[in-house]
């Protein structure tokens, strides 16, 4: 498989050369996951499926504009401006590839999920923006060739909000690298925040220094490519 980082900026206004686009992935150019840019539409794709209806995920959402492309295309939950989603009921066999979605805690009034992808025995897994992923969600999932995440707050505990009993936000890269080690040795980053841009341009080098023993740590850019 060949994952390719359409963008990688997080909802945030700061951006560096090659750090321009919001979230994409593009898999093997025909699976898309998330369109944070309009222009990732004119990259060669099958079928869409969203992480979850954020503007930097979903570019149609801020301004507003009802989502019309005949591409097929799958996401979390219904919305007023995706007249033609489709809900993603937890597995689907698309061509060679067999998707699969995973409960993902971020925003408190959206639904996000998460995806493992698999073909010809590799596996790579989206996560999209994280909160949090229950232990017993991550329990289930097998061993990952690879895992696509974010890196909105490169401290400890990233950024979480707390209301009625609900968290929502972004956890840190120290925790991410913590729970996803229990499925991979691979983990590549995008969605930066602040911080990265503010350190700019030591972010890849100081993601990099926070590996652990056996594990690859990728600093994504846009256009980066990862194949499996
Ligand atoms: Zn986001
Ligand atoms: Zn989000």
């Amino acid at each position: 498989m060949k994952i390719e980082f359409l963008g990688t900026r997080g909802k945030i206004k700061p951006s560096a050369p090659g750090y321009k686009n919001h979230t994409g992935i593009l898999i093997d150019d025909q699976l898309l996951f998330d369109v944070g840019e309009e222009e990732f539409l004119e990259f060669p794709h099958q079928v869409i499926f969203f992480t979850h209806y954020h503007p930097d995920h979903a570019f149609f959402i801020s301004a507003g504009e009802s989502f019309e492309v005949a591409t097929p295309h799958y996401g979390p939950e219904s919305h007023p401006l995706l007249p033609h989603v489709r809900i993603f009921d937890s597995s689907l066999k698309w061509g060679d590839y067999r998707i699969t979605s995973f409960p993902v805690i971020h925003a408190l009034n959206l639904q996000s999920l998460g995806y493992v992808i698999e073909k010809d025995g590799k596996r790579v897994m989206l996560t999209g923006d994280v909160a949090w992923i229950e232990k017993g969600v991550l329990d289930k999932l097998p061993s990952m060739d690879l895992v696509c995440t974010e890196a909105s707050f490169i401290n400890k505990g990233g950024r979480i909000n707390r209301m009625d009993g609900k968290i929502y936000g972004h956890t840190g890269i120290p925790d991410l690298i913590r729970i996803l080690s229990k499925v991979t040795r691979r983990i590549a980053f995008a969605h930066y925040g602040e911080w990265f841009f503010s350190f700019h341009p030591n972010g890849p080098q100081m993601i990099k220094e926070m590996a652990t023993p056996g594990m690859e740590l990728i600093p994504a850019k846009d256009g980066t490519m990862v194949r499996l």
